[in-house]
């Protein structure tokens, strides 16, 4: 059996979203899309939304190429005060029309626990920024709305804290929970920061929760997006949040990360065969050692 001890004791603490004898995988459903359930779901756009041509534009390119869900932050968590911090409620209006034109699913950032309701109106998902994850308050209003939540990695944070997190909003009555590896703050610094690829099979084996990759903000540069997203895929995560621009060079945020439309194409087709090779893999998956740990 491939395991790791450690593993039950670090994890299974938080029950309601560990992988135990009773629930093993949960899926994360939104309209006809099921994320966990063994569809590789794919959630694309742009960093922010910035006009409503820009986000018609970039919902039809990566729909066309197989997207599942529009991504587009309205409420932008910065790492600089002096950067585009999003057109907020009105950028939500925009995601919306959208939706209405495209069918695409929804999902953008929330950044504060009074914005929950607004957001909450216009978002299939709510997502949590790696620089939130250990709001807490955010995280228990969270608990408390009606809409799944994709839970970002922290820059600094261990997959425990990630869980703990999670543990969080489900204790507020939310399980709909969607995990991301985004990468994580290292010494290294030829890449915006550190891809921990192994958290996935991690992840996917001590918590019940499906699991994303952001190969974006782990790459920081776009030549790298579409070698991590078929990292991904080798490594069965559920999916993946890409950022992707229709000039990438004129984005007001990330546009060094973000593919054009061709290369957003591109890196879809390519992913094909590395999403087959899950049938003819013959080593064992890692499992738990004893359902329900040693706790
Ligand atoms: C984003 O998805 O645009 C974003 C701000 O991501 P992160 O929280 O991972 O930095
Ligand atoms: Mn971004």
């Amino acid at each position: 059996m491939n395991s790791n001890p450690q593993w039950n004791g670090q994890f299974s603490c938080f029950d309601l979203v560990a992988k135990n004898g009773v629930f093993s995988t949960s899926v994360v459903t939104i309209g006809d899309v099921e994320i966990g359930g063994g569809q590789f779901v794919v959630m694309a756009g742009p960093c922010a939304v910035e006009s409503e041509r820009q986000l018609l534009e970039t919902a039809e390119a990566v729909a066309a190429a197989g997207a599942r869900i529009l991504r587009g932050g309205a409420y932008k968590g910065r790492s600089s005060p002096y950067s585009f911090q999003g057109l907020g409620v009105e950028g939500l209006k925009l995601l919306r029309k959208a939706r209405e034109h495209t069918g695409l699913a929804i999902i953008t950032e929330i950044m504060s626990e009074t914005d929950v309701g607004v957001v909450a109106e216009y978002a299939d998902i709510m997502q949590v920024g790696t620089r939130s994850m250990e709001n807490y308050a955010l995280l228990e209003a969270l608990g408390r709305c009606e809409r799944p939540v994709l839970l970002k990695r922290g820059l600094t944070s261990t997959l425990a804290e990630l869980m703990r997190s999670a543990q969080v909003i489900a204790m507020n009555g939310n399980p709909n929970i969607i995990l991301c590896e985004r990468g994580i703050r290292t010494f290294e610094t030829a890449t915006r920061n550190t891809l921990d690829i192994a958290a996935v099979p991690v992840l996917k084996t001590v918590s019940r929760l499906p699991v994303i990759v952001d190969p974006s903000h782990a790459a920081g540069v776009r030549c790298l997006v579409p070698i991590l997203a078929r990292a991904a895929a080798a490594v069965e995560a559920d999916g993946l949040l890409v950022e992707v621009h229709r000039s990438p060079e004129q984005a007001l945020s990330d546009g060094n990360q973000s593919l054009n439309f061709p290369e957003f194409r591109d890196m879809m087709e390519d992913l094909q065969p590395y999403l087959a090779i899950h049938q003819k893999a013959r080593q064992p998956r890692p499992v738990l050692l004893r359902a329900g740990g040693a706790d």
